[in-house]
């Protein structure tokens, strides 16, 4: 039933930071204190966009023009349009890559629609057309009552703390529609992997296995070595709550595997810190312990509250969430485990 899982336990190693980070300078001179433009290599640049669920996400300037992926919201593209144009006058936003549907990551990509061409899984044209309870919303909201509406009442974190920006028309009740929004239906698509060749650089856009959701896609950046890996490969933090999207662990854990076979040096995920490769082992590691230790408690027969309570993975203390999540996660790798 788990054997897909379960290796070694070793210690995760610690991240490498990025110290280059320098606050962003908008038009006017202000100063934002809370997005950041960092370059990562060679015309590769990461954009943390502050607190909150929006995270992080990156972009690619060449001779050709400039390539984003995942324009978070309508007003983080805003104020990137004018970084962009006060950094790299004349440069046009040749390509939009999409993640995937999930509104905090994509809102902003219609900002781009004048110049650019979109692109996305081919997974991504079937969940903007599905109804809540196909493609619901990110984290834990779903559409209880199955009227294919969100009412305020079931939106939870990040979906019913942006609720407001999303319901449009001001009903207290979201559509798909209005979840969408703003998120640009792909030019091209693809299913397994597409390599692309922008201004000399090379970006490969590799289908994430199910991993999170079924259009997720990572991007790897082979000639600056730099690996873009989406929804969730977090460093140092506990992962991840909401049973794993109600996917099996084990296909969590093969994309990781076969993102570790590639060659790069810094890793940067779509939320949270940036770091090495040894983070993604790390990250891939302790899916694998805490999928085994929770395995082998439930073949001895071990409740959910039991395993709660009696586990521990002290090697895995010092990360972020491990004692103030832990039920949850608990929770979430025996879900996912009663799915393999
Ligand atoms: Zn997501």
């Amino acid at each position: 039933m788990f054997n897909k899982l379960f290796t070694s336990r070793l210690l995760i190693i610690f991240s490498l930071v990025i110290s280059t980070t320098m606050l962003a300078q908008p038009p006017g001179g202000s100063v934002s204190p809370q997005r950041t433009i960092t370059e990562i290599g060679d015309g590769l640049y990461r954009v943390n966009t502050g607190p909150g669920v929006s995270g992080v996400f990156v972009f690619l300037v060449t001779d050709e023009g400039i390539l984003i992926v995942d324009p978070s919201n309508p007003d983080v593209s805003e104020w990137l349009i004018e970084e962009l144009n006060t950094r790299f006058p004349g440069q046009e936003v040749r390509y939009v890559v999409e993640s995937h549907y999930h509104w905090d990551h994509v809102r902003g990509s219609s900002r781009f629609e004048d110049t650019a061409i979109f692109i996305g899984h081919e997974n991504l044209l079937t969940n903007l057309d599905a109804n809540i309870a196909e493609a619901p919303p990110p984290g834990n909201t779903r559409d209880e009552n199955g009227d294919s509406l969100l009412a305020r009442s079931e939106a939870q974190t990040g979906t019913l703390s942006n609720f407001d920006a999303m319901d449009l028309n001001a009903d207290n009740i979201l559509t798909q529609a209005e979840l969408t929004t703003g998120i640009v239906r792909p030019d091209i698509v693809f299913s397994d992997r597409l390599e692309l060749d922008f201004g000399g650089k090379r970006v490969t856009l590799i289908w994430s296995q199910n991993r999170h959701t079924n259009d997720l896609i990572d991007v790897y950046f082979p000639d600056h070595k730099v690996l873009y890996a989406t929804d969730y490969v977090w460093i140092n933090r506990m992962c991840c709550r909401f049973e794993f999207d109600g996917r099996p662990l084990s296909t969590w854990i093969e994309s990781i595997r076969d993102l570790e076979n590639l060659d790069f040096d810094i890793l940067i995920n779509s939320h949270f810190a940036t770091g090495s490769k040894a983070d993604l082992i790390g990250f891939r590691r302790q899916l694998e312990d805490f999928g085994y230790a929770v395995a082998e408690a439930i073949a001895n027969g071990n409740s959910l509250e039991e395993i709660q309570l009696i586990l521990r993975l002290d090697e895995y203390s010092n990360l972020e969430g491990y004692d103030s999540q832990w039920d949850a996660i608990i929770a979430s790798f025996y879900g996912s485990l009663m799915l393999e």
